[in-house]
């Protein structure tokens, strides 16, 4: 009855046998299935074509059916079927050829057109006829609904897992897996004090722009985890851009918080009520919660560039009410312009959003100098015993981060990554190699530690 399909016509032309496995596991595990797809070559012979005309495309091995994009061989099929050069398709089961409905009516359209037909591991079918067309169509869409419930199977069990705080992602620098498989800080002591002075700088300073450039003043880099390439896993360290702040900042992880469902596909990142989970304290963290809620309280007054309430991180310059002065005629805030007076710097408060952005005249300029001085004589008389001490522990705070940049910047000797508390010794352990980089800018020579790039990978 099948050979009853396969006319002199039909034979005139090639066979193509399209071999096809979703991925590369199944490509080197799953060899019973490859050897199946590979057989249905003596089918084709069997029904009449010489085996020199049987091409087998298998470019698409380990590649998945669920769009034709991407698939070359695939698209070379569809081309050549359209050029009528084929005679016969030949696949284990549709779910091969495409678990898309569209791609599969488009390729059974075409089929049809040119006198295609098609062999499956169950039967011979030709598109042109009504029944066999049906046949087809029916097993297109389920081959397509098997590829959505396999989805959703999996799925639910990816969501089940992270409500439950239990699903194992990639981890932020500074944080690691460990033989329990629970998250804790990196063993790695300069990473964690790399983050901690990260944190401390953002809670000093106020923003994250002032920290990226304290961490460049100070010559110090940021470590971050390769993600791929043959170095994949290992530590690197660059300088510290404002972008890794923001993410470092916004990252909950670092507040010991699990999370999930943050970033959607076509919506970028959600607000937090429609994250799938959101667990404070599921793990050790360099910050509080309440710290990392402050953070990002102050990181949005940051962003509110326009409105009458937002509070400028303070600048360099010597006016006392930079980013906090707002124009009493038209309600806006006023900036600080700079000019010397009696060589002396002193500053005017100018209210010139409108002249900026409109190229209206500027609403008004209050000189800055006597305004300071009443701010300054008010500030002098409230200041208690209590205030000097504030004033005397904020010095001792900044001695002591002096201290920890030089420490900082001093570990140049090689440094092996320690040993977990527990005692249990790391299966991969990664001896990172530090040297020192000299630098120089504006006539003051310093140095900056670098990983070498030849670090050893080392298993004990
Ligand atoms: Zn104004």
């Amino acid at each position: 009855m099948d050979n009853q399909k396969v006319t002199t016509r039909h034979l005139q032309r090639r066979a193509y046998l399209y071999v096809r496995q979703s991925t590369l596991r199944q490509v080197i595990e799953n060899t019973e299935s490859a050897h199946r797809q590979y057989a249905l070559r003596e089918r084709a012979v069997a029904l009449g074509w010489p085996p020199e005309r049987v091409v087998v495309i298998d470019e698409d091995l380990g590649q998945s059916g669920a769009s034709a994009a991407g698939r070359e061989g695939f698209q070379r099929l569809v081309a050549d079927v359209s050029l009528g050069l084929v005679g016969i398709i030949l696949g284990l089961e549709v779910s091969r050829l495409a678990r898309c409905s569209s791609d599969w009516y488009r390729l059974l359209e075409i089929c049809a057109l040119t006198d295609t037909l098609i062999l499956d591991e169950e039967g011979l079918y030709d598109p042109n006829s009504f029944n066999d067309r049906l046949l087809l169509g029916l097993k297109g869409t389920m081959s397509e609904a098997e590829l959505h419930f396999l989805k959703m199977r999996m799925r639910g069990g990816v969501l089940s897992k992270a409500r439950r705080g239990e699903l194992k992602g990639p981890l932020p620098v500074g944080l690691v897996y460990g033989p329990d498989h629970q998250v804790h800080l990196d063993p790695d002591q300069q990473v964690q004090e790399t983050l901690r002075l990260f944190f401390a700088t953002f809670r000093r300073t106020g923003a994250a722009t002032a920290t990226v450039k304290a961490f460049g003043d100070q010559g110090l880099l940021f470590p971050r985890r390769l993600i791929t390439g043959p170095h994949k896993g290992e530590l690197a360290w660059s300088r510290l851009t404002h972008c890794r702040a923001i993410q470092t900042l916004k990252n909950p992880r670092y507040a010991g918080a699990f999370f999930y469902g943050r970033r959607q596909r076509r919506k970028g990142i959600l607000p937090r009520e429609e994250w799938i989970s959101l667990l404070p304290e599921a793990h050790a963290g360099y910050i509080s919660w309440d710290e990392f809620e402050e953070n990002q309280r102050r990181l949005s007054d940051n962003a509110r560039a326009v409105r009458a309430e937002r509070r400028s991180p303070p600048r360099e310059g010597p006016a006392l009410l930079q980013g906090l002065v707002i124009c009493g005629r038209c309600g806006l805030r006023m900036s600080v312009q700079y000019r010397t007076y009696r060589k002396k710097i002193v500053p005017d408060y100018v209210c010139s959003r409108r002249h900026t952005e409109y190229a209206e005249p500027c609403c008004q300029r209050v000189p800055g100098r006597t305004i300071d001085e009443a701010v300054g004589q008010l500030l002098v008389e409230s200041v208690t015993p209590l205030a000097l001490d504030a004033v005397l522990a904020v010095d001792d705070e900044l001695q002591q981060r002096a201290d920890e940049v030089k420490r900082l910047l001093q570990l140049s000797g090689p440094s092996t990554r320690p040993i977990w508390p527990s005692g249990v010794i790391c299966r991969s352990t990664l001896i990172t190699v530090w040297w020192p980089i000299p630098w120089r800018r504006n006539g003051t020579i310093g140095c900056a530690i670098w990983r070498r790039p030849n670090g050893i990978l080392k298993r004990r």
